[in-house]
């Protein structure tokens, strides 16, 4: 089986449309050559004009940080998946640590939101992760089992998953190749006792969690990892560009 590799950028609550800009000017040659690695940036809500108008005729994708469940209402502050696919936009971040720690998202709303993607024909890269060094298992399993376990199969077979320990986010503490790879097989596992073989071995998974240039060719070179989620280190062209081209 054969995964195309994907690596996102997810640059939170940074940059305005002018950054925006000038990140693409930097970044799109650096990236011409980058084989059939998907590349997937995921700016915040103001700026996805500026990145979609920046990349259009290239095969640089964008995606949002999140979206609403519902596809229309009175959720004042909020956007659709149908506002974010207008946009221009093919992915989504679902249920990054940041939004469970900070804005209430729970294993029920991540899967509301993942379907909400999916209906609305975005990519979901939805956000797994253990909080601390210990209960991994314990706790990848309860998040498979309450959200992406909870999806039908043919919407399963849509999404891409993102490993990020929680420790290792901004902390600069990444999972060893090793560990980020025991913990993919284990997803692996949980999709294949779910949705079966095929699935398992279709599925792509992401590491994220203080990924650099120094050590993307190590975790990289590990068969399980299908590329990465990168917080810090896509804010800059040239960084991301050569974890792209790891
Ligand atoms: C993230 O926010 O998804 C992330 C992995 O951040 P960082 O690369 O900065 O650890």
């Amino acid at each position: 089986m054969v995964r195309t590799p994907l690596t996102g950028g997810n640059w939170k609550m940074y940059k305005n449309p002018a950054r925006t800009t000038s990140f693409f000017e930097t970044f799109r040659p650096l990236v011409e050559h980058s084989g059939n690695c998907e590349i997937v940036i995921c700016p915040s809500f103001l700026n996805l004009a500026a990145a979609v108008a920046a990349t259009r005729g290239t095969s640089i994708q964008i995606g949002a940080q999140n979206l609403h469940w519902a596809k229309e209402g009175a959720f004042t502050g909020e956007v659709s998946g149908a506002m974010i696919n207008a946009a221009g936009c093919s992915h989504v971040i679902v249920g990054h640590s940041e939004r469970r720690e900070y804005f209430g998202e729970t294993n029920q709303s991540v899967l509301n939101k993942t379907v909400a993607a999916l209906e609305a024909g975005l990519i979901p890269i939805v956000c797994v992760g253990e909080r601390e060094r210990k209960n991994a298992e314990a706790v990848l399993t309860e998040q498979f089992r309450c959200s992406l376990g909870a999806l039908e199969e043919g919407q399963f077979r849509r999404i891409v998953i993102a490993y990020e320990p929680v420790w290792a986010i901004g902390t600069g503490d990444t999972a060893t190749p090793e560990n980020a790879a025991n913990a993919h097989r284990f997803i692996r596992s949980l999709t294949n006792g779910r949705f079966g073989a095929a699935a398992a071995a279709n599925v792509r998974i992401l590491y994220g969690g203080s990924v650099k240039p120094e050590n993307a060719k190590g975790l990289k070179a590990q068969p399980e990892i299908d590329g990465f989620l990168v917080g810090g280190a896509s804010l800059d062209p040239v960084s991301f560009a050569s974890i792209v081209n790891a």
